[in-house]
């Protein structure tokens, strides 16, 4: 997705070989219409997979999450990583290893809000270990629901995340892929430019 490689470009900043910051659009201060453009991109990908639910985890999914939902006219559920005093019952809960934060979270989401004949498309910015979109993946799975994609803002291709997930059998569909990050430098794997 050109708009988004391009705001990558401008705006990203490489903190090491491993973590690329781009919290002036997404992971801080938030940009409307790029999370708009994103939302439409990830329904053209997705069209045809009857999908009923989006699902992500907070903070930063939620914006390209919701702007997804909104385009495929579904709700949106967030996974929360804290846990709520006004959720503890009949809740789906799975452990997930942060990669930026280097701990293990509990996350949980309601059984409230999914169901066994859902199709689920989950969200996230960032692709690296996959930690996180497995984690989401086996919440939707203990309720008996399908994944019916995983769409990422930004994949780490050089982390093995999105051939594990492609492995274990889902489709994912990045907008931008970063192939190194090497010598403080946005390098990008070779994509289709849409
Ligand atoms: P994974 O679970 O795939 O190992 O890592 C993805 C999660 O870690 C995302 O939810 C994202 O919040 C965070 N993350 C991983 N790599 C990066 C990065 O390079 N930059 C930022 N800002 N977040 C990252």
């Amino acid at each position: 997705m050109k708009l988004l490689r391009d705001k990558v470009m401008e705006e990203g900043i490489v903190l090491s070989d491993q973590v690329l910051k781009v919290d002036s659009f997404l992971n801080h201060q938030m940009d409307p219409v790029l999370m708009k453009e994103v939302g439409r991109e990830f329904t053209r990908r997705f069209a045809g997979e009857q999908i009923t639910k989006v699902l992500t985890i907070e903070s930063s999914g939620i914006a390209p999450a919701i702007m997804t939902a909104l385009e495929l006219g579904v709700p949106m559920i967030f996974a929360r990583k804290h846990k709520s005093l006004t959720l503890r019952d009949n809740i789906l809960v799975e452990k997930v290893y942060s990669f930026t934060k280097k701990e293990t979270n509990e996350i949980t989401v309601s059984k409230k809000f999914l169901c066994p004949e859902d199709r689920v498309l989950i969200i996230d910015d960032f692709l690296a270990n996959g930690e996180a979109a497995f984690g989401l993946a086996r919440i939707v799975e203990q309720i008996g629901a399908k994944v019916a994609g995983i769409g990422i803002v930004i994949e780490k291709a050089f982390q093995p995340g999105g051939r594990l997930l492609q492995e274990a059998g889902y489709q994912v569909e990045s907008l931008v892929r970063v192939a190194s990050l090497e010598n403080g430098t946005v390098t990008f794997a070779e994509e289709v430019i849409s």
